[in-house]
């Protein structure tokens, strides 16, 4: 991704210890496959007995790192291929938790995973200041009114405005807490991590998945996970994946709410993280260019001081662009010519708040290999 000024990675304190298991794996037989399931989703951790299974990750975005990390924690061998890890859509992403221009077959699995991820984001907020995510308070804007959303239950707080709290020009809106994730923080943290759990890294462009194998260590089961976003378009003919692009703007100037109007036609954010406010937003469909453009720059400036007039353009320090891996559903399954072969790409504009949801359903499908 090609940025001016972008806000630059860091990282501090050592990695969190990774979860408690929460099932009993010495059941077999029957059983064994309906409670591993269970306890992948639930986000269990690594138990020895569970024999010598290895993963290819290819990808080094947020769900390839969080894919990665999930499976090391379980005590796979785990290796991650991939093109870039730095010049990723996951380095650009605002980001914040919230379930936005993503599709998943049934609808309801988008919410499951977010609710997932919610659930580990809120846990490492509280335990590791040093991997970059912190709750903040948000306010979405509606033209039109709508029902809350149908993660409403799941979030700390989650109230519909009162008039006076929204301009007129809206018709209502909602105020929740959740995830706020500094991505120049939170990508290097999770490579920390993986690290710290014996994950190998390796900078390869494939051309064809199947080359993934060469990197396979020696095991009795060897998974290979593509994880590469919009890159699935070339490396499996995948044309159901789409650009949508996005630029932002980094602000020096911390607005205290998370701010958020997602009409569509007049989508802006502003999204205070601990290094900058970054401010949204454009979702331009099939657009691939990876250029800033100055007239979407001054736009995204008007648009957010239309939330919130405070803002002062003097305080902008950059700006940034990137391609959400668009898709009419997110993909996350067995190829179904070779079950050792998953997909999980397709996220949109959502990655960031599906992708532990996401790893617990590829470690599901590996568990039920
Ligand atoms: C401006 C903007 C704002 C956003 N804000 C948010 C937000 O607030 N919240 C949210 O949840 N989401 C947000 N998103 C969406 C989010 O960024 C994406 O959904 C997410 O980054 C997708 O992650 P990924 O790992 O699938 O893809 P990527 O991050 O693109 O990673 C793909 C990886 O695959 C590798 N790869 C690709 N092809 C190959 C190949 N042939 N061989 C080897 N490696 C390959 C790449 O090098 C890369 O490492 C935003 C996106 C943008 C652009």
């Amino acid at each position: 991704m090609r940025a001016r000024g972008a806000p630059r990675a860091s990282s501090r304190r050592d990695a969190r210890a990774p979860r408690r298991a929460t099932a009993d794996v010495a059941r077999r037989g029957a059983t064994r496959t309906v409670a591993r399931r269970a306890r992948a989703r639930a986000g269990a951790r690594a138990d020895a007995t569970d024999g010598d299974a290895s993963a290819v990750v290819v990808g080094g975005g947020v769900i390839g790192l969080t894919v990665a990390l999930t499976l090391a924690e379980r005590g796979m061998d785990v290796r991650v291929v991939a093109a870039s890890f730095e010049r990723t859509t996951s380095s650009v992403a605002a980001a914040f938790w919230f379930p936005f221009i993503v599709r998943t077959e049934p609808a309801a699995l988008s919410d499951a995973w977010a609710i997932k991820s919610y659930e580990w984001y809120r846990e490492l907020a509280r335990e590791d200041g040093a991997c970059g995510v912190e709750m903040r308070r948000c306010r979405e804007f509606l033209k039109a009114p709508a029902p809350a959303a149908g993660w409403a239950n799941a979030v700390e707080h989650y109230r519909a405005l009162e008039r006076g709290e929204h301009d007129e020009k809206y018709a209502g809106g909602y105020e929740f807490d959740v995830p706020v994730i500094a991505m120049p923080k939170f990508l290097p943290w999770l490579r920390t991590r993986c690290e710290a759990l014996g994950v190998k890294f390796e900078t390869r462009t494939l051309a064809d998945v199947r080359e993934a194998r060469a990197f396979a260590s020696n095991s009795e089961r060897a998974f290979v996970v593509n994880c590469t976003g919009l890159g699935a378009r070339r490396l499996v003919n995948d044309d159901l994946v789409k650009p949508v692009r996005g630029q932002v703007v980094y602000l020096k100037q911390d607005c205290g709410y998370g701010l958020f109007d997602d009409d569509p036609n007049a989508l802006a954010y502003l999204i205070p993280r601990a290094d900058c406010t970054v401010l949204g937003g454009t979702a331009q469909v099939d657009n691939d260019s990876l250029e800033p453009d100055d007239a979407d720059e001054r736009d995204i400036i008007a648009k957010c001081k239309r939330l919130w007039p405070e803002l002062d353009e003097t305080k902008v320090i950059g700006t940034n662009v990137g391609l959400r891996p668009s898709r009419t559903v997110v993909r996350c399954e067995r190829d179904p010519a070779d079950a050792t072969l998953i997909h999980a790409y397709g996220h949109g504009g959502a990655g960031v708040t599906l992708c532990r949801g996401t790893a617990l359903e590829v470690l599901a499908l590996i568990e039920d290999a």
